[in-house]
């Protein structure tokens, strides 16, 4: 059953909101509720890389330890045209910076298990499932109504609900492309429309899966190495992950992610095989064979950032985490990792403005402000950031035609042989390049 009432609402238990109550707690700030429309396990592994930046904001909220342990710790991740090396970030040489100069590769899944049994820990537990369906505001905050009916006031709401964010929606603030000023999640496929208009007008989806591999696994992909592949089909980036936690026979899982097949719907074995043997172009007895998908799912890459990630709403303070303040391409792996470093950053910032409660209305109300727009400012900047660095990635991978892939494939490898540009690249998708953040 739901509280009545609460200090700080969050909706959404994905890595963001999970993030953002321990945080909460962990600043000590008491009395908080946390809702998710979905039944426990139900959201689908996405992310798998936890850059450098993001395990020191983990570790201060006492989460790191475990996740560094589960995971693998890639020291590059390289593009490759077929088995040679383009361009390789080197994040060993975060080294001297950091105590985590690696990737962290682990499954969304598990590290959303790892915040929630922190969470559970420190003495809440995620509500589910209770759905958020409306909110306004009131003299004291907002009250905030469930598809069940029942009604939680609270003082501070937290959009933690993902890139269809209701309470985005609800508080008016706009989401939109920097470079089209339009809202991505607004443009859907057109009734009678064609897949292929559809792909010529939004771009097309690309395909992540999970997979068991058999055959003869290339020494190129390994777990030191993210590795993605620049072949004639476009890109193929395949990772060894740790085993499904449940798997008896402990069998490496691969994250597979490529462009989905021109004018299909579904994502098979068949294709899925098609761009591994291109993007290879290895003997059939070398070549990795895909046994069985564990899951697939296709997916169309827009960008966006909310104009403000925070607002008022009659009495109270509504602010937004994660996917629900930024969208962008998975290039990099930067989309969990900018969510959890947000929603740390929320948590520490409400409880630095509940720290100020003794203070007069007015002035309570005045550092309410320049504590929020510190946090919305500086989240916000690093979201346009990454946003156009993805932007720069997706194009420089995706690229197709014989003439085009070979001047891309040509300017890769010479940005990739001075070691300033593959420590730059590592810099910049470590999240440690703009220290603050
Ligand atoms: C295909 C794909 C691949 C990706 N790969 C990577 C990657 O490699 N690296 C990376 O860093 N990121 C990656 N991302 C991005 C990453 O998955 C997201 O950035 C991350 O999940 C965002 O977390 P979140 O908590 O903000 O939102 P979500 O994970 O979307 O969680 C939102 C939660 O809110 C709940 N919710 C929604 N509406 C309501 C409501 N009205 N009431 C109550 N609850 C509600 C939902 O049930 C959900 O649990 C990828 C994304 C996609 C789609």
């Amino acid at each position: 059953m739901l509280p009545k009432s609460t200090n700080v609402l969050i909706v959404g238990a994905g890595p963001a909101g999970l993030a953002c109550a321990v945080s909460l707690l962990v600043n000590g700030v008491k009395d908080i509720t946390i809702v998710d429309a979905q039944p426990a396990g139900v959201n689908s592994s996405r992310a798998i890389v936890i850059h450098a930046r993001t395990i020191e904001e983990l570790e201060s909220i006492g989460v790191a330890e475990r996740l560094v342990t589960r995971g693998l710790h890639a020291g590059y991740m390289t593009v490759r045209a077929q088995t040679k090396t383009l361009v390789r970030a080197d994040f060993t040489s975060l080294q001297p910076y950091s105590q985590y100069p690696y990737a962290l590769l682990v499954s969304q899944t598990e590290t959303e298990q790892i915040l929630e049994q922190r969470l559970n820990a420190l003495g809440v537990s995620v509500l589910r499932p209770y759905r958020a369906v409306s909110f306004e505001g009131t003299n004291e905050g907002t009250s905030v109504t469930f598809e069940s009916g029942e009604v939680i006031k609270t003082r501070f709401l937290v959009g933690a609900d993902g890139a269809r964010s209701l309470i985005r929606k609800i508080a008016g603030i706009p989401f939109r492309d920097p470079s089209t000023q339009k809202n991505p999640m607004e443009e859907e496929p057109k009734e009678g429309e064609s897949l292929q208009e559809a792909n010529a007008r939004l771009g097309r989806p690309l395909v992540i899966a999970d997979v068991h591999l058999a055959g003869h696994i290339p020494d190129c992909i390994n777990s030191t190495d993210l590795a993605t592949f620049l072949g004639p089909l476009g890109f193929l980036l395949l990772v060894p992950l740790p085993a499904l936690a449940d798997d008896p026979h402990g069998r490496t899982v691969y994250r597979l992610s490529c462009p989905a097949e021109p004018g299909k719907r579904e994502v098979t074995k068949e294709r899925l095989q098609t761009v591994i043997n291109a993007a290879f172009g290895l003997p059939k007895d070398e070549m990795p064979i895909i046994d069985n998908i564990i899951w697939a799912s296709r997916f169309r890459v827009r960008s966006a950032t909310a104009d403000t990630f925070w607002t008022r709403v009659g009495g109270g303070i509504v602010a937004l985490v994660g996917d629900a303040a930024h969208v962008h391409s998975p290039a990099g792996g930067q989309g969990m990792n900018l969510g959890i470093r947000d929603a740390i950053g929320l948590g520490e910032a409400i409880a630095d403005i509940m720290s100020k409660d003794r203070l007069a209305i007015f002035a309570k109300k005045e550092y309410a402000t320049q504590r929020l727009d510190k946090f919305s400012n500086e989240r916000r900047a690093m979201a346009l950031r990454v946003i156009k660095m993805t932007k720069v990635l997706t194009w420089a991978t995706g690229l197709e035609g014989d003439n085009a892939r070979l001047a891309r494939d040509w300017v890769w490898w010479f940005m990739g042989r001075t070691t300033f540009v593959n420590n730059q690249l590592a810099w910049s998708l470590s999240g440690l390049k703009i220290g603050v953040y």
